[in-house]
């Protein structure tokens, strides 16, 4: 059963040129996605073929110009209707924003540099309902599982490597309690070595959560790696879907 779904979502930019005259660029066109419990699916494609105007759209951190974005609600069951998000303005989005939760590329973007990581990762809870006595034990529980010493939560991000960043992102992401996450190219700016570590355990961490996992990736052999299920963007469309051992078998 899908947690996180597009139906048909579209996104039309609108920008000015420097005559000032309204550009659009159609950089998602009718894409439907869906992500089940327990699912890992990639969506590929090279540079500008829409990959992050998707997920920003399923994370609804820009509204869709077009089409639904189903979520599923906190406090019920698995198996509970989804909720269309698309349309929603911040205010009504904020309590349901535990249910699909992003790690970018950036850290710095899930993080605030300024603030401990201990202090980011307790935030991530009490947000969402846990007590600060709730939050400070499940914030060292999350260290452990990222395989950090629980001592980094009175660092700052800066204090550690990027790698280790990538996993206190994860670590602030899952204080949420989600039940999807989305990673917007969270591995690209790793060496090779370390997006292995950072693979092995988000796989390690969505089999025992049973989360639902959305991968963008422009790195083929990350998604052949990491995916069951393999979405392809080109232009703004989806024009190839299939799991991961079919699409890549090709000659
Ligand atoms: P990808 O993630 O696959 O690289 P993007 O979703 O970032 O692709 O971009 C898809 C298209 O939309 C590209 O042509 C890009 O230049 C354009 N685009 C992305 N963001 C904006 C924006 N904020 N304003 C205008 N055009 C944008
Ligand atoms: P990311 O790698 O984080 O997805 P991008 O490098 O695609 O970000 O884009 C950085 C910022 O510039 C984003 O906010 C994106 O929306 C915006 N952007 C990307 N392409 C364009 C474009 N053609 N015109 C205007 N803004 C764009």
């Amino acid at each position: 059963l899908p947690l996180l779904r597009g139906r048909d979502v579209s996104k039309t930019y609108v920008a000015r040129d420097w005559l000032g005259r309204q550009r659009l660029t159609h950089a998602l066109q009718a894409a439907s996605v869906a992500v089940s419990a327990g699912e890992t699916v990639g969506v590929v494609g090279e540079s500008g073929s829409g990959k992050s105007t998707l997920a920003r759209c399923l994370i609804r951190l820009i509204d869709p110009t077009g089409g639904q974005v189903l979520w599923s609600q906190p406090d019920q069951g698995a198996d509970s209707a989804l909720i269309d998000v698309a349309s929603f303005k911040e205010g009504q989005l904020r309590p349901l924003r535990s249910q699909v939760q992003v790690v970018f590329q950036d850290p710095n973007r899930s993080l605030n540099p300024r603030r401990k990581v201990g202090d980011s990762i307790i935030e991530g809870a009490i947000n969402f309902g846990a007590t600060r006595a709730e939050a400070t034990v499940l914030a060292a529980l999350l260290m452990d599982k990222v395989r950090l010493p629980a001592e980094g939560l009175q660092r700052y991000p800066s204090q550690f490597s990027g790698g280790q960043r990538q996993r206190i992102a994860i670590a602030r992401a899952l204080a949420c309690r989600p039940r999807v996450l989305v990673a917007d190219e969270a591995v690209s700016a790793l060496d090779v070595s370390v997006q292995a570590q950072i693979l092995s355990l988000l796989r390690e961490i969505q089999a025992e959560l049973g989360l639902g996992l959305l991968f963008i990736t422009h790195d083929l052999r990350v998604a052949a790696q990491l995916c069951d299920r393999v979405i392809v963007m080109y232009q703004g469309k989806i024009v190839e879907e299939g799991p991961t051992a079919e699409l890549f078998a090709h000659p």
